[in-house]
């Protein structure tokens, strides 16, 4: 009996082994590669595990690298970068021969002087470039969930710590290899803890490891920011940490390592490639990695992919970024682990496992880096030769230089020129100037004049080293590629033509395609062809930026009232944190006149006798800490006008108590750029399930933010009882803020918390009158060209699900689950030309409505808005309408970016972006879009903090 079983067993287990043997790849062998140092520590004896078998937390890691740099001085060396918002401290493991790491710092000193062609004459660079290494910027793990990259950055460390193999120590005496040991350590630790804690290595897609709640979500870091998307604004401690060392070591390349595809992808790109990229050479450097990793690839039978998805437009990530700054930046995505596991089944059976994920990345780290050592000179030459061709080409292009005019929010402005500063981008200040064939950043249809600046302006001359990256980041539209677009648009229309049920052809469009900082920020800033020296135009360095800030930060102490006017994003944060500390504050709902001083609407008022004596310091020191101008008012009688600091008109503001929904239908990088935005201004919220809210939970809250999600998620979450209890809720007086997705939920059919329509929807009464506007549009289109001809689809929907949970099946890594979706509504053939089609991502122009307490603070006539859906909302006929995209004569809705011509501007015409609907005693205000998104857009931040400070006293 007893030898049965074992014969059984015995024969079990041979089965099973079968089975694996013939599913999954061969076990990689790790230490192939020797001889190797016996002092140094392989990874495994301090883990106790083996490659692949476990998920490694932080602090161990730390122990390894920590372990093998004290066992080979020589060789390696740990620089901490800075801490993360979970007190993590990041670092980069710099390793090179023991003759480079003796001159380390004379290396980083002459590599430094590659980057500027005006003090290093071609005669030196060249000298520099026999003499130098290369740097290599080897990066992993900057969405925590993709963990295989992880484990093999402790691989790739002892590798080239300890092998005396012939080919490792060419790599060392030709580089200086940076690891950067975890660029999203906060989301890898949430990832890595979890999985461990619940996995049991089973390959069935269906099984709980391969499911990461909604708390979890390790791709993006502390406050759900995908890093891999920040490098535009650098708004998330990790980025500012990565950006100050790559500025300090200035690498030639930049690897990024991913893992969420399929198969393994390596460069080249996809199309697009951003135009400020110097195409040949981009081309060419890709291509020589590119084939060497296929060559690696092929020898070791792996499949892997090139193009496809994949692009370089978007500059914030961590592969065009440093492409921007002269280095070949890529993306190595490989095809397992984190979500997929320890074990993954494939469409085919088989079976990916984590350790063949990591033997995979390590090939392609170790081959770039072997590459990089044998094109070492050349490499170097065109690293130098990349800021020089910047400045010379300059001469031949139209933007020559920009100025940006801080003078609408100090504060604000110094935010943006922070991140150019932290860019290395030069910047200079005039206190005043004329700048010639000045075009403003507002305006699409750009009409040049000479434009005065008195209050000191910021100059960007484009002729500069940095010239491609500050170009990238500031230039009023991003040039497409002619042949890109069109293939884009025959899709569309070929789109456009296909039935109900038919999988529609995806769109190659990888992510938005306008973001300038000017208009996203929402600050004034023109452009010039004209290169004219502009006399007194200095450089400025990081303390002129923090001086500036605080230039308007203004406190004097108040007998009667303090006046904060609204010219500020954070005078509203200053009136919300005031009132959560009990003190009282009122806001003038017109024109106010104090202190001889005229006001706009929505200027703040706190007046002192209705105070505790405390508010003198409570506003002092707020005024210090959001650099915020406050006036103080000694007699309660105005010089001119109606309303003064005692009058009727200045009301009375209650103390917003905010919840906000966090729960699995929510957009994590919706919910984290709110959190974000709270966090700046320390304004205090209570993340809710959607359980909690429908047991009642909202009943000591004013305010339920429902970040962006899927409309459908929400709707099943809430159910129809929940939908009640919220009304109920909005009945009695509270206020609902909804945005993108969840204005849709809040605009379906049967859960009607607003009477605004989704245009193209069912319910949209106004989708015939479109569609005959339409018919004439297509009447004058086919008169002047040629209609194209449809062919047959392949059957690919890259985003075609946007309700679905993002799972490593649906999720490709450059997108996230915010990216860019189709409208839910959709049925082509049938409501053709009423449905608009989803916009990339473009900045539009909103129409401001300055009679409504929702555009306090905004005194423009135009607001540019991001807009990244395809969804349109019809105008309240109940409510406010306070942003609107309203046609004017001569003057698109587009202000930069990318829309689908004969549709977009068509459709958007006239519907409303920001509507406030008074419902019982409370309010549901709908925003189109996501008012913070990546913590990029910020046009947006006064009507949002006014749908939460003002609901309660209108
Ligand atoms: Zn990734």
């Amino acid at each position: 009996m007893k030898i049965k079983s074992l014969l059984l067993a015995t024969f079990v287990c041979f089965a099973f082994a079968q089975i694996a043997a013939a599913q999954t790849e061969e076990k990689f062998d790790f230490y192939t590669r020797g001889a190797y140092r016996q002092e140094v520590p392989r990874p495994q004896s301090i883990l106790r595990y083996d490659v692949g078998d476990f998920h490694t937390t932080y602090a161990q890691m730390e122990r390894v690298i920590e372990a093998i740099a004290k066992a080979a001085p020589d060789r390696v060396k740990i620089y901490d970068i800075g801490l993360t918002n979970e007190y993590r401290m990041q670092h980069i493991v710099a390793i090179s021969s023991p003759e480079n790491m003796a001159r380390l710092d004379e290396i980083k000193a002459s590599n430094a002087r590659l980057t500027d062609s005006r003090s290093t004459n071609q005669a030196q660079a060249n000298q520099i470039a026999q003499m130098n290494p290369v740097i290599s910027w080897m990066a992993y793990t900057i969405h925590g969930n993709e963990s295989a990259s992880f484990e093999t950055m402790m691989q790739v460390v002892y590798q080239l710590a300890a092998s005396n193999e012939p080919a490792t120590a060419e790599i060392l005496q030709n580089n200086v290899v940076l690891i950067i040991t975890g660029e999203n350590p906060d989301g890898h630790e949430r990832f890595a803890t979890w999985y461990n804690s619940v996995a049991t290595g089973n390959a069935d897609r269906n099984a709980l490891e391969h499911r990461e709640p909604w708390s979890i979500w390790g791709r993006y870091n502390h406050f759900r920011f995908d890093l891999n998307r920040d490098n535009i604004a650098a708004t998330q401690i990790e980025t500012k940490n990565l950006q100050k060392a790559f500025f300090e070591w200035n690498p030639q390349v930049a690897v990024d390592h991913h893992g969420q595809t399929s198969q393994f992808f390596f460069p080249p790109a996809a199309l697009p490639i951003n135009p400020n990229l110097p195409q040949p050479a981009t081309n060419k450097w890709n291509e020589i990695f590119g084939r060497a990793n296929a060559q690696s690839f092929d020898r070791n039978r792996w499949d892997y992919y090139v193009r496809d998805i994949f692009d370089l437009f978007y500059p914030g990530y961590w592969d065009s970024f440093p492409s921007l700054n002269g280095a070949i930046g890529m993306t190595y995505e490989t095809d397992g682990g984190g979500n997929k596991g320890l074990n993954w089944t494939r469409d085919d059976g088989t079976i990916v496992t984590f350790r063949s994920a990591i033997a995979k990345h390590y090939v392609a780290s170790m081959t770039t880096l072997e590459t990089a050592a044998k094109n070492r000179a050349s490499r170097l030459q065109d690293f130098y030769d990349f800021r020089r061709t910047a400045i010379d080409e300059v001469r031949g292009e139209k933007i020559k230089r920009i100025v940006i005019d801080p003078s609408s929010d100090w504060a604000k402005t110094a935010d943006l020129i922070e991140i150019l500063q932290r860019a290395k981008i030069e910047v200079r200040w005039s206190p005043n100037f004329t700048l010639p064939n000045a075009r403003s950043y507002a305006e699409r249809n750009f009409s040049s004049a000479n434009k005065s600046f008195s209050s000191g302006a910021y100059i960007i001359e484009l002729a500069q080293p940095q010239k491609r990256i500050a170009k990238a980041l500031l230039e009023p539209d991003t040039l497409q590629d002619a042949a890109f677009v069109r293939d884009q648009m025959a899709k569309f229309r070929r789109n456009e033509l296909r039935g109900k049920s038919q999988v529609k052809e995806d769109y190659a469009f990888y992510d938005i395609t306008a973001w300038n900082l000017p208009l996203a920020f929402g600050v004034d800033a023109y452009w010039s062809d004209n290169a004219a020296q502009i006399s007194n135009a200095n450089l400025i360095d990081e303390n002129f930026t923090t001086q500036n800030r605080a230039r308007k930060t203004r406190f004097a102490r108040a007998e009667i009232a303090y006046i904060i006017p609204y010219e500020q994003d954070a005078a509203a944060a200053a009136a919300i944190r005031l009132l959560k500390e009990e003190y009282r504050v009122s806001v003038a709902t017109k024109p106010l006149n104090a202190a001889g001083m005229n006001f706009p609407r929505g200027t703040f008022v706190a007046r002192v006798n209705r105070n505790q004596p405390t508010i003198h310091q409570a506003i002092e020191k707020l005024a210090k800490e959001l650099n915020l101008t406050v006036y103080g008012v000694n007699t309660g009688f105005q010089d001119i006008g109606d309303t003064g600091i005692g009058s009727e008109n200045v009301t009375a503001l209650q103390n917003p108590k905010i919840a906000m929904v966090a729960d699995e239908a929510v957009s994590q990088t919706s919910y984290g750029s709110l959190w974000w935005t709270f966090d700046r201004y320390k304004i205090e919220f209570t993340p809710m399930t959607i359980n909690n809210i429908r047991s009642g939970a909202l009943k000591n809250y004013t305010v339920l933010i429902m970040p962006d999600g899927a409309a459908a998620r929400y709707s099943s979450a809430f159910g129809s009882a929940g939908v009640t209890t919220l009304k109920t809720w909005i009945n009695n007086g509270g206020t609902v803020v909804t945005m993108r997705g969840s204005s849709v939920f809040a605009a379906l059919k049967d859960v009607g918390l607003t009477s605004s329509k989704l245009v193209g929807s069912t319910e949209d009464e106004d989708r015939d009158k479109a569609a005959e506007e339409n018919e004439v549009d297509k009447r004058k289109e086919a008169e002047s060209k040629p209609s194209p001809t449809p062919t047959p689809a392949p059957n690919r929907n890259r985003q075609a699900e946007p309700e679905a949970t993002p799972t490593p099946e649906n999720l490709t890594d450059k997108q996230d689950w915010n990216a860019p979706m189709l409208p839910p509504i959709a049925s082509p053939s049938a409501t053709a030309g009423k449905v608009p089609e989803g916009v990339p991502g473009a900045i539009m122009r909103a129409t401001v409505d300055r009679t409504t307490y929702l555009t306090y603070g905004v005194e423009t006539e135009n607001l540019p808005v991001l807009l990244a859906s395809g969804y349109f909302f019809r105008p309240s006929k109940e409510g406010t309408n306070a942003l609107i995209f309203e046609p004017k004569p001569k003057q698109p809705l587009t202000v930069s970016g990318f829309v689908w011509e004969g549709n977009t501007e068509r459709l958007l015409k006239g519907t409303a972006y920001l509507i406030d609907e008074p419902t019982g005693s409370g309010h549901v205000i709908l925003f189109a879009e996501e008012p913070f998104f990546r913590g990029i857009f910020r046009t947006t931040t006064r009507p949002f903090f006014n749908s939460i400070l003002f609901n309660g006293s209108f």
